[in-house]
């Protein structure tokens, strides 16, 4: 493994992290399993060196990330809004991890950039902006965990951590390679997996954890959206999957358990494209686009160019201000302009 900081960088990390005493590590809106799992593996580091530390978030996080160590403690700014602030208000350093732009911080965003304090960003999507005092930014790793992984190896602690900060890094890797079937040909990968191993994890039961809790109602609910609500355009090699909040309701579904949906039409022989549209369950009008690709489609340019958002090559969202019906024409010209790749 290389060392990801100049050392300079290092200095300037471990004199960040040296002088402060109330540390509020945060990550994006419906924070995934990367943003669950890096945020819990640093504070449990942190709390480890003497430091009083609080994961915040500005929203509710899916079910199936809450037996992760830590987990309960993680502070949710929709529901208990005056005590982040007042956490955030008082913090010394932040570390804002699986994100590149304060934006995505969303409600958080406003309390944290009024706090002058020094700001770490560890994080893996592309062009960060220029927001924190310490930009550690690795769009080539597979998950901001990752870029942890190397940071902890670079400082020697690597071989010294819990197995509940290992649990929490392999976790997050995990969760944003789809437990390692995309974005994760570099070796390197499995070297940190190595270390993590050596440190105690016990990955079959983390992929359990992860992927075997589906509830009924959610397993049915995907027996649903695959028999009667997927449209594929076989021409083009792509389908689209649309969820209102009435069939939410409808099957008892609650927040986040639709995680993964997007990317099971892509198991079809050919398939290029997958297009999840769900319809937002905290803001009325909105609906969430969420894309699936293989190979080389360029999800994150679609969802820049159709869906005001981003991400990664294989796997972005965005939204749009609509109903489902006009987000589903819009979904039908944005394949229509990538024929050329797509057929
Ligand atoms: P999901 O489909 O799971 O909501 O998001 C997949 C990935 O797309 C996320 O990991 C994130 O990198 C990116 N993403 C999702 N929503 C947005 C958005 O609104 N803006 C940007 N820039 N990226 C997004
Ligand atoms: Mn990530």
């Amino acid at each position: 493994m290389e060392k990801i900081l100049t050392e300079e960088e290092q200095r300037t990390f471990l004199e960040l992290t040296d002088n402060a005493s109330k540390v509020v590590i945060c990550a994006h809106v419906s924070p995934d399993g990367d943003a669950i799992g890096s945020t819990l593996a640093l504070k449990h580091w942190l709390t480890r060196k003497g430091k009083q530390v609080t994961v915040v978030v500005p929203n509710f996080f899916p079910d199936f990330l809450h037996w992760m160590p830590g987990a309960g403690e993680v502070m949710v700014y929709m529901k208990h809004e005056e005590e982040v602030k007042a956490i955030v208000e008082e913090a010394d350093l932040f570390v804002i991890a699986d994100l590149n732009d304060s934006a995505r911080l969303m409600e958080l965003e406003g309390c944290v950039m009024a706090n002058p304090a020094p700001k770490i960003l560890i994080d893996h999507h592309l062009n960060p902006a220029d927001f924190c005092q310490l930009v550690i930014s690795h769009p080539e790793m597979c998950a901001t965990a990752e870029v942890i992984c190397h940071l902890l190896h670079q400082l020697g602690e690597l071989e010294v951590i819990t197995a509940e900060e290992a649990t929490c890094l392999y976790a997050a890797m995990m969760c944003d390679t789809g437990a390692f079937t995309y974005n994760s040909n570099r070796a390197v990968v499995y070297e940190c997996i190595s270390h993590l191993l050596n440190r105690g994890i016990d990955k079959d039961r983390i992929y359990r954890n992860v992927y075997w809790t589906c509830s009924v109602a959610r397993m049915r609910l995907t027996g649903y959206l695959l028999y009667v609500k997927m449209e594929t355009v076989p021409e083009m090699n792509a389908s689209i999957i649309t969820l209102t909040n009435k069939e939410r309701k409808l099957f008892g579904i609650k927040n986040g358990d639709t995680e993964g949906i997007a990317n099971m039409p892509l198991q079809i022989s050919g398939m290029r494209l997958s297009v999840f549209l769900s319809e937002d369950t905290e803001h009325e009008g909105v609906v969430k686009v969420s894309l699936r690709s293989v190979d080389d489609f360029p999800c994150n340019e679609m969802a820049a160019r159709f869906f005001n958002g981003g991400g990664h090559k294989n796997a972005s969202g965005g939204r749009l201000h609509c109903g489902m019906d006009e987000a589903v024409r819009k979904v039908h010209e944005a394949i229509k302009s990538y024929a050329h790749l797509l057929k």
